[in-house]
């Protein structure tokens, strides 16, 4: 994969640069309640200011739909990001026009201004031509560095990209890089899991994905869609009956693309989903008319650790179970504690995403031992069901 880095940006000196980041934080009563994002704005930001940059920073927040709406500005950001940054941050009260020219413009080399939210103007979320311009007056050059926002074309995102020399920012460079070692030219074998709830949510996913991966483990309720379509009783489990069809054939496609599969051996059953629920290990075809499937059993993780074992490269989305109801949550923790232990050792690169599955990764204390963890939400699984990213291409060349 291909595109252009901060690395190849010469001169910056007094250049304004236009750097698309992502600072749709959590709010709670106006003020910003998990820092992560600005944080990993940071690098990039101290990476263009240590050169002379004047750095304007280009944000969404929230879905104003195209107009103003003052409890979805971005001006509570200014206070944490500067206390971080240990320098003032400028603040302009709209993204273009005069005031945003103004304020950039008078940033000294090495200043940093914050501008308004994007999403007040139509003009970024449909990728017009014209707001897009009015972006790029703003800078001599641009840098994504928001790959979370890199799966929709909006102008300052694509559009802009084009009308000024453009560049991936630190943070797009490393999951760039990331995801490209866990998909795009992977060490193998390459094994994947895939699991959460639905099949229907993930066709495309597991479609791209056996044409892909040399080995791919299927838990979490999408398993019971595939165990009910190869003949077995699922009892009152969740499972999409609708989508047995389409299950088989993605079983023939990993067969036609000698993915091998690994569907579940083995699984927990309680009556109730809940929190404690009492739960029993079933063989398949053992589950009574009651029970629901809420986790892998023992023998399913104990062969999904060895095959982890055998492959160079884990690439993972989606819980093996109800991780959030104890102690449904084993297979998960276990199957994530050894991919941990193992990228650990060096022996395995380990990358993930998907909302759930990073609060899982956490739930098991491990997120900081996988190799990478994506918290992209939809740009990374549309990177996983090999979409184009438009974000992305336009830093290509
Ligand atoms: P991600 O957000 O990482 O992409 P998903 O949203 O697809 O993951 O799936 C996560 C959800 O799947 C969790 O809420 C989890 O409880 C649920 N899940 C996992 N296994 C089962 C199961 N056997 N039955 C019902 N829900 C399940
Ligand atoms: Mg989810």
């Amino acid at each position: 994969m291909r595109f252009r880095t901060l690395d190849q940006a010469r001169d910056l000196s007094g250049r304004r640069a236009l750097v698309r980041v992502d600072f749709n934080v959590p709010m709670a009563e106006g003020r910003v309640s998990d820092d992560t994002r600005l944080r990993a704005a940071l690098p990039t930001i101290r990476w263009l200011t240590e050169r002379g940059a004047k750095v304007a920073l280009l944000a969404h927040f929230d879905r104003p739909k195209g107009k103003r709406v003052d409890s979805m500005s971005l001006k509570p950001v200014v206070a944490p990001l500067s206390a971080l940054l240990g320098r003032p941050v400028a603040w302009s009260d709209d993204c273009v026009g005069p005031e945003a020219e103004a304020t950039v413009n008078g940033l000294e080399p090495g200043g940093v201004a914050l501008l308004e939210n994007l999403r007040f103007h139509a003009g970024e979320e449909a990728n017009d031509e014209g707001f897009a311009r009015q972006l790029a007056a703003l800078g001599d050059l641009y840098v994504d560095d928001a790959f979370s926002a890199a799966h929709r074309a909006h102008a300052s995102t694509e559009a802009v990209a084009h009308l000024l020399p453009a560049y991936a920012g630190l943070s797009m460079q490393r999951e760039l890089e990331a995801l490209d070692a866990a998909l795009g030219s992977p060490k193998r074998p390459v094994i994947g899991i895939v699991g959460g709830s639905k099949v229907s949510t993930k066709l495309d996913l597991l479609k791209n994905l056996v044409t892909k991966l040399d080995k791919l483990a299927i838990g979490g309720g999408m398993a019971n869609t595939f165990l009910y379509a190869q003949g077995h009783d699922v009892g009152a489990s969740y499972c999409e009956t609708e989508l047995a069809e389409t299950a088989r054939d993605i079983i023939r496609l990993a067969g036609r693309n000698n993915c091998k599969l690994f569907l579940p051996l083995d699984i927990v059953v309680a009556e109730k989903m809940a929190p404690g629920a009492p739960a029993r290990v079933r063989g398949l075809g053992e589950v009574d008319e009651h029970e629901r499937i809420l986790d892998a059993g023992p023998e399913t993780v104990a062969r999904l650790k060895r095959a982890m074992d055998n492959s160079a490269t884990l690439i993972w989305n989606g819980p093996l179970g109800v991780f959030e109801m104890p102690p449904f949550d084993a297979a998960t923790v276990e199957a994530a504690r050894h991919a941990a232990a193992l990228a650990k050792a060096g022996r395995l690169i380990a990358v993930a995403g998907g909302g759930d599955t990073v609060a899982a990764l956490h739930h098991a204390g491990v997120a900081g031992d996988f190799t990478f963890v994506s918290t992209a939400g939809g740009a990374f699984l549309e990177w996983m069901e090999g979409k184009a990213l438009p974000g992305v291409d336009a830093l290509k060349g």
